[in-house]
């Protein structure tokens, strides 16, 4: 965008709570079962059907709520919020309007320029639509599956505090942490548990009031956010620049085509008619429920992250690294406790240690899927080698050839030392003995070295290092060449 305008970008997030059950009624949630398998009376909106609140879901909301900085109400309502549509059998979403149940929260991002925090406007719970399927069956048929019709969400309405695609992208990215450090959502864009749309409009730079906005519906993934926001500010300034006015209207990204698509504009809008739902009673929070709440939720991440910079000695940039998954920061806490146990060494002493060896090896080799992880070694079994590593039975460097070892064949370090002699020699007379041997078998190489070519020394560590398999002690193999090539 040029200097003559700013842009002003407020992002829409639903997150699917992660409950075992619909927001209303019992019907499990599976992702990918057979269409139409979990739905009953209340989910397929059958007249006479009463809903009943998912109180797991409201503990989700409240979690997310505390999580983000948000004030919880005591008291608030669900509401109807009525249209039409195939997807939406009881002809109203159970939403919440004007009171909803958290508000006025914030989110800190990190972008290359520095840091800002983000409003956060409200949060509010909601059931989700059933899922439209475009042709499939006899060609052109639409079919409807209601497993997702129900399921529990929140939606987090963000101020319009954005002023660039980045910091949305950052915004997204670190309200997707939260969430899923809070145990409240399991971040998969791909499979629309989070979801995310943007308000996007442009101003004169130095104007205070808004301009009109659009809204971009059902953006699936980090890179479309960015790609998006970038196109609708250029179509904007574009239309405004050559003297035109931007439509209040609904647009979609097509990634194929690189560009949003008009949806709907303002005339064909929905008017919800929201009203509270006459089916449910107003939703009470009293103080010791929150207080309880409040008292199960695990350190906030930039907590998290400054402790690990403070007390184990990381850069920021290692624990931004560590902390990009849950179970990564759980399984990188775990190895280091588990190192100062074998060890008898402190959490600062190692922390950097372990971090380093996790960042360059073990996370090349782990792969994530919502909350899981799946790790190539068990954190105590890495604990174990890193332990060798302390106590000078082996070095860095083949400490990384035993990890992947390990990895292959799923034994521990220890076994895979013992069996291929890889345990470092201290014994000064063995390295005296190679040392010997390498330099006589090099006489060109000790007059060059004599002669005042002191860099021919790196060639006789490598050879010792090979002669030895790099079993060698470092420290030592230095200290008997200088007193060998100083023989005269
Ligand atoms: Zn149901």
């Amino acid at each position: 965008m040029s200097t003559n305008y700013e842009a002003v970008i407020g992002l829409e997030v639903h997150a699917q709570l992660l409950t075992r059950t619909k927001m209303f009624c019992g019907c499990s949630i599976a992702y990918g079962a057979p269409p139409n398998t979990q739905v009953c009376p209340v989910c397929l909106g059958l007249p006479g059907a009463l809903p009943v609140p998912n109180r797991q879901a409201i503990e989700l909301a409240m979690r997310a709520a505390l999580s983000l900085g948000c004030t919880v109400r005591t008291f608030s309502r669900f509401a109807r919020k009525n249209y039409f549509y195939p997807d939406l059998a009881k002809g109203y979403q159970i939403s919440q309007f004007e009171l909803p149940l958290n508000e006025h929260g914030h989110l800190e991002i990190t972008t290359s320029t520095g840091t800002k925090t983000a409003g956060i406007t409200r949060i509010h719970v909601e059931e989700d639509a059933a899922k439209n399927l475009h042709g499939i069956g006899a060609g052109t048929d639409t079919l409807v599956d209601f497993n997702r019709a129900g399921t529990a969400l929140i939606e987090i309405v963000g101020e319009p505090d954005l002023r660039s695609s980045e910091e949305a992208e950052q915004y997204l990215k670190a309200l997707r942490d939260v969430l899923m450090f809070a145990g409240v959502n399991d971040g998969n864009l791909e499979e629309g548990s989070f979801r995310c749309d943007a308000n996007v409009s442009i101003r004169p730079v130095g104007s205070e009031t808004f301009g009109t906005r659009v809204e971009i519906k059902n953006i699936n993934s980090f890179r479309f956010v960015r790609k998006a926001i970038d196109f609708e500010l250029a179509r904007q300034e574009a239309l405004v620049s050559a003297g035109g006015k931007v439509v209040m209207e609904t647009r979609t990204w097509s990634d194929p085509q690189g560009q949003t698509l008009s949806m709907r504009s303002k005339e064909q809008a929905h008017d919800y008619r929201y009203f509270a739902d006459p089916d449910l009673p107003p939703l009470v929070i009293d103080a010791p429920w929150l207080a309880r709440i409040a008292g199960t939720l695990p350190e906030a991440l930039p907590a998290r992250r400054a402790r690990w910079q403070a007390a184990l000695g990381l850069t920021a940039y290692d624990a931004s690294v560590l902390t990009s998954h849950p179970a990564i920061a759980a399984w990188f806490e775990e190895t280091v406790a588990a190192t100062a146990k074998l060890t008898g060494k402190s959490d600062a002493e190692l922390g950097k240690k372990v971090a380093n060896f996790v960042q360059a090896e073990v996370l090349r080799e782990t792969t994530t899927s919502g909350l899981e992880a799946q790790f190539p070694v068990p954190s105590d079994r890495v604990a174990g080698l890193l332990a060798l590593v302390e106590d000078g039975t082996i070095n860095g460097k083949i400490a990384k050839d035993v990890f992947a070892d390990m990895v292959k064949t799923g034994k521990s370090a220890k076994q895979i030392v013992d069996g291929k002699g890889l345990a470092q020699v201290t014994d000064t007379a063995a390295i005296e003995a190679v040392v010997r041997g390498v330099v006589q078998a090099n006489l060109k190489e000790v007059e060059k070295y004599r002669a005042g070519k002191t860099s021919v020394k790196g060639f006789f560590v490598g050879q010792i290092m090979k002669a030895t398999r790099g079993t060698a002690n470092a420290a030592i193999v230095n200290e008997l060449l200088d007193k060998v090539l100083g023989e005269a």
